[in-house]
């Protein structure tokens, strides 16, 4: 019979989400939670549309172009993270995508290679969006490794990647898309201290078996441009999977003066590890309306309505303070449709 050990380092992680989430649960909030379809199109518009899965996933389409954003099902529990081996729950992950069709998906973005931003892509991306390649980090590329089947298919933009003061490399996924990948940090989970820490630069042979073994690597935000045919810009999306700290995580000033983006996907938790999140993303990207995404706890099975992570209510008031426009803290499932400009 095979006994499982646990190292003292491994429990580490636990003790400190369990004294997040015991010092952050409880916490009524007032934001706009919202459920089903949210439509700001004119009747018979085709405009883009933006389907939240929970945690940092996402599906943003239009015709047929096609984005998915680091989609998760597979929510093991806490305890489990924390003291045993994780794995992507298969039927769970089938299940849930199943419910929309990506298999014309021309990419998966994956901000930082956690868990949860990542152990489900490997089933995603063979079986649900076979044609996408993924875009991510050297230590996304190298955690998926040999192991996984779809190593081959990742897009490294470690050297590509823009940030406030410098253009990143536009990276073209069919006639329609474009996205450029954004220098960003991954803010501390806790009192300064971030889970699961470090780079890769070899690539594994094996899946990882416990959370610890999915170190973040660098992490990146994204734009997304829906393109028209003349190349002029449809629609632009900013997506973050990880609270950064600002300027870190900016798109370029130089193409936001051109135009500014139509939403921003901004992430609560953790916010208060840094200084000036949300303030400084709002000023930076000038966004006509805001999502939040990656709010919920994560370490209870996919459903609705959701517990939030943190308390969101002061990062809400923070984020009202600067920010005149609509925004939406979505249910799984919401789907926002919005007009092109
Ligand atoms: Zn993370």
């Amino acid at each position: 019979m095979r006994t499982i050990s646990a190292p003292w380092w491994r429990l580490l992680p636990i003790g400190i989400f369990c004294g997040f989430a015991i010092s952050i649960t409880g916490c009524a909030s007032a934001s706009p939670t919202v459920s089903g379809v949210i439509d700001r199109t004119a009747p018979a518009e085709d405009g883009v549309r933006l389907i939240y899965l929970g945690t940092g996933g996402w599906i943003f389409e239009r015709g047929d172009d096609q984005v998915i954003a680091a989609p998760f099902f597979s929510n093991p529990g806490l305890l489990k993270t924390g003291l045993l081996p994780i794995h992507s729950d298969l039927d769970v992950v089938d299940q849930f995508m199943s419910r929309y069709d990506v298999s014309r998906a021309q990419v998966i973005l994956v901000g930082h290679a956690h868990y949860d931003h990542l152990m489900d892509v490997p089933r995603i991306a063979l079986e649900h969006a076979p044609g996408a390649r993924i875009l991510g980090s050297r230590t996304v590329k190298n955690t998926l490794g040999t192991w996984s089947g779809i190593g081959e298919r990742v897009d490294e933009v470690n050297d590509i990647a823009g940030d406030q003061k410098t253009v990143g490399t536009w990276l073209r996924y069919g006639p329609g898309v474009r996205i450029m990948a954004l220098r960003s940090l991954h803010a501390p989970h806790f009192e300064g201290y971030t889970l699961y820490k470090g780079t890769r630069v070899r690539a594994l042979n094996a899946e990882p078996r416990w959370a610890t073994e999915w170190l973040d690597g660098t992490t990146h935000a994204y734009l997304v441009d829906f393109l028209n045919p003349d190349e002029s810009v449809a629609f632009r999306i900013y997506y973050q999977d990880a609270v950064a700290p600002p300027p870190v995580g900016f798109a370029p000033e130089s193409i936001i003066r051109e135009r500014g983006v139509d939403v921003a996907i901004l992430v609560p938790a953790t916010f208060d590890q840094v200084d000036w999140h949300p303030e400084a993303f709002v000023e930076n990207l000038q966004p006509q309306r805001v999502l939040l995404g990656h709010w919920e706890n994560f370490f209870s099975a996919p459903i609705s309505p959701a517990d939030p992570l943190t308390n969101l209510a002061h990062f809400e008031n923070r984020l009202e303070r600067v920010f005149d426009g609509e925004w939406w803290k979505p249910e799984l499932w919401t789907e926002f449709r919005f007009p092109t400009r």
